[in-house]
């Protein structure tokens, strides 16, 4: 089956990025979310975000004109029904997915693709709440979506190798590299990335090391191009927290206990760039460490 219409549910730092490399790609695309301010703010980012590239000559004037048009916002959820394939991004809860794939199901057309972009979150158990677990599987992007090569194609116990191939072919169209996982907790980038975030929050926890020279550490002595505390505040510390919690209970291993200071940051709402603060404090010119 060839996916011509995609919705998405989310338009926060994720969904408003998937849109955006959707809409370039051709896609007709319809988002929604449930705050009306996220709608908007996620416009705007795409259009900040299209005019960047368009100054990079990454894509002409025209193409970002024709893909906004693309672009359709929707404040009711269920008019994401009629379309080919959805793609949900929304605040990384089972509750809220949970919820929103309720409310979507009696909307769906009979070939429609469910997906999640959950970073964490059993496909299985999603799927499973749904009519159509065979037609259900995780598409999960990397951050910043414009910029990231990899999509995780996650395939649940039941996802049948139509869903699959269909939305392999989503990825290709993208010009994307798709890497298949089995679905486990976090999948194989955030079971190998997050016990790496949440040990950096313990060494500047126990006083090890402070904000600066962690980061500076694996910057410099390992090549990352990020430090793991910038990358949590760009990632977002609740969905550090959400996916540390999903390893935890989901392996029952306590190697995987969240980090208490990573759990004071996202009580504070001090949840990283998103917010404005994290590990560092983006409102002054030059990102100044928290601690
Ligand atoms: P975000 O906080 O930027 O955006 C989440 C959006 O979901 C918000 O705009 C919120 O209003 C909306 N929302 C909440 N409940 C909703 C509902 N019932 N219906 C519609 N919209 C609703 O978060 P994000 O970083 O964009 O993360 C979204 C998803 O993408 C999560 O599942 C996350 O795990 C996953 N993800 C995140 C990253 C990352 O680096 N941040 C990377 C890959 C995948």
């Amino acid at each position: 089956m060839e996916i011509r219409k995609i919705g998405i549910v989310g338009a926060g730092q994720m969904g408003n990025g998937i849109a955006h490399v959707m809409s370039v790609a051709g896609f007709e695309v319809l988002i929604n979310d449930i705050s009306k301010e996220a709608i908007d703010k996620g416009l705007a980012s795409i259009q900040t975000n299209m005019a960047r590239q368009v100054a990079r000559n990454k894509i002409s004037q025209s193409d970002m004109e024709k893909a906004l048009s693309r672009i359709t916002p929707k404040e009711k959820l269920t008019d994401l029904g009629a379309t080919d394939l959805i793609i949900e991004s929304a605040t990384e809860r089972e509750t809220i997915k949970q919820s929103i794939f309720e409310d979507l199901v009696p909307h769906l057309l009979p070939h429609t693709i469910l997906t999640s972009n959950t970073s964490s979150i059993s496909i299985t158990r999603l799927a499973s709440g749904t009519d159509r677990p065979e037609r259900f599987m995780g598409f999960h992007f990397m951050n910043p979506v414009p910029l990231m090569q990899l999509v995780e194609l996650i395939r649940g116990i039941a996802t049948n190798q139509e869903t699959y191939d269909a939305c392999f072919a989503v990825v290709e169209k993208l010009g994307k590299t798709a890497a298949r996982s089995e679905d486990f907790p976090a999948f194989i980038v955030n079971r190998i990335l997050m016990p790496m975030i949440n040990e950096a929050v313990y060494t500047l926890y126990e006083g090890v090391g402070s904000v600066r020279s962690i980061d500076t550490c694996m910057k410099l002595g390992t090549n990352h191009p990020m430090g793991p505390l910038e990358l949590a505040d760009f990632i977002g510390l609740d969905t550090c927290l959400a996916i540390m919690n999903v390893l935890h209970d989901g392996l029952a291993d306590t190697k995987y206990r969240p980090c208490p200071l990573l759990t004071k940051y996202v009580e504070a709402g001090w949840l990283g760039r998103k917010t404005g603060r994290g590990f560092y404090d983006y409102r002054c010119d030059v990102p100044q460490p928290t601690r």
